[in-house]
């Protein structure tokens, strides 16, 4: 007899045409944050045809959907996304910046390949379900605003994941490992300063500066930097400095804030004083501040059971099945890397191979994509913010990473994008899809492996019960 997960990989391959076109349509017109209107539509085709019922616009959103296959216990979450970055607009497959669109969007976070590995997923164990008339319910929901704005918090906020027993998710990366640590928890808001305007030199004392304004907070959330836990993160941006006449005191001001910490009591402590610094700079101007709190998620955590789920079936069903032409292909990007760059990814190479021997170490070391798999190693570290964190709060949760971009090559980069199309992003979402259908296959069929997910994450909450960060009066937009 065919062994199940075998056939469930068969079954995607089968597909794959379907999978790859819909990612590489999604690369080809790049939206961000919550305007996704024309990446969400292969989904829709897609999902209708392969007899998938479809609830559109959930959470406020209007380019946000649910859909279901099955019945009864247990359901079983897969999260899509597929919002892309500003100013990231890139030729494909060139090794070289070059905006394809200039000024216009691009596919840099890889999220193209993200919602379809995730449909590829979802597609894959709804075929198998179908044919051994196999019990349980597949959701996949498609989240618009990943980068900024955070589709799933508001989603988790508004109780659509509140009847899914758990959660998978993936991200392409320049590595293979089940993602065994922890994301930053975040909150966003923009600080409005409004002043007077008056003749800089003719009538300085009629002006109240809104540039003024922003400026003091910039210069007390700097002080404040030396008083906040060492993992605590501050950035801003200034949205509008006032203008561009140097004569005119500046009527107004707006700043952009993230506030970031490891655990969310710690970044929402941060942000209320930052808050604070606002209110003072404020005041010492004498103009009037109008805060816009703009969306804010969870620090992630990584449900053991189900990640170790992940690695196991990363390692059988996870491969690339990488060719030489791969390699050779995307040495395009790997020569873009710093000496700094490429020698890290040796010691990353032994790191992850320790018996190997030095030749063996030095070509794992410069493939421009990966043969490695991660060992797995949870940890408490933490680097940027995913809003699957809110999720992972609400029910268990477990995500993989796929090496399908190229090594030592960071996300939100021209190559990330230039790679979208590539043979290697196509395989990469494919080994995705099977990894979370395998392992959606193991949590419809294993009653224990869930029981355990849940009761790690009764512990993980601690007797609390998930409340959202964002304000309840807070729209996404
Ligand atoms: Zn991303």
């Amino acid at each position: 007899m065919k062994d199940a997960k075998q056939e469930i990989s068969e079954l995607i391959e089968a597909k794959k045409e379907l999978f790859t076109d819909a990612a590489d349509e999604i690369w080809g017109t790049p939206e961000t944050r919550f305007a996704v209107e024309k990446s969400v539509q292969p989904y829709y085709r897609i999902l209708e045809k392969e007899g998938f019922s479809l609830e559109k616009g959930v959470a406020h959103m209007q380019h946000s959907f649910v859909t279901t296959y099955g019945s009864g216990k247990p359901v079983i979450g897969i999260l899509a996304e597929y919002d892309a970055l500003a100013n990231l607009s890139q030729v494909a497959d060139l090794g070289e910046q070059k905006a394809e669109v200039p000024g216009g969007n691009g596919q840099g976070c890889g999220h193209n390949l993200l919602g379809t590995g995730a449909l590829t997923a979802a597609v894959g164990i709804k075929d198998y379900m179908e044919k051994e008339k196999l019990e349980g319910t597949i959701k996949l929901f498609g989240c618009p605003a990943e980068e900024s704005g955070y589709g799933k918090a508001f989603m988790a906020r508004d109780g659509v994941f509140d009847d899914i027993d758990c959660a998978l998710a993936w991200h392409p990366m320049d590595m293979n490992a089940a993602w065994a640590t922890s994301s930053l928890a975040v909150y966003q808001c923009y600080y409005h300063f409004k002043g007077a305007s008056a003749h800089a030199a003719a009538a300085p004392e009629q002006g109240r500066s809104a540039l003024d304004a922003a400026e003091l907070m910039n210069t007390g959330v700097q002080f404040l930097r030396e008083h906040i836990i060492d993992e605590g993160r501050i950035h801003y941006a200034f949205i509008d400095a006032g203008g561009e006449s140097a004569n005119v005191v500046q009527p107004s001001a707006t700043l952009y804030y993230f506030v970031r910490a490891p655990k969310i009591e710690q970044a929402k402590a941060i942000f209320d004083r930052v808050n604070k610094v606002a209110e003072g700079a404020a005041m010492m101007t004498e103009t009037e501040l109008e805060t816009k709190f703009d969306s804010a998620c969870y620090n992630y955590v990584p449900n053991q059971a189900i990640t170790g789920a992940i690695h196991e079936n990363l390692k059988e069903h996870g491969s690339l099945q990488l060719t030489d032409e791969d390699q050779s292909y995307a040495k395009r990007y790997y020569d873009t890397l710093t000496d700094e760059v490429k020698e890290s990814l040796i010691e990353r190479a032994r790191n992850l191979a320790p018996e190997a021997d030095e030749k063996e170490i030095q070509r794992l070391g410069t493939l421009p994509i990966t043969e490695q798999i991660a060992p797995l190693v949870f940890s408490e570290e933490t680097s940027g913010s995913t809003d699957v964190g809110d999720v992972s709060w609400v029910c268990p949760t477990g995500q993989v990473l796929i090496g399908c971009e190229p090594q030592g090559v960071a996300p939100h980069s021209w190559q990330w994008v230039a790679n979208g199309k590539s043979s290697v992003a196509h395989k990469g979402l494919l080994a995705a899809g099977k990894t979370l259908a395998t392992t959606a296959y193991d949590l419809l069929t294993q009653p224990e492996l869930l029981e355990k997910a849940k009761e790690e994450h009764k512990k993980q909450l601690n007797g609390k019960k998930y409340q959202s960060a964002i304000p309840a009066d807070v729209y996404p937009e």
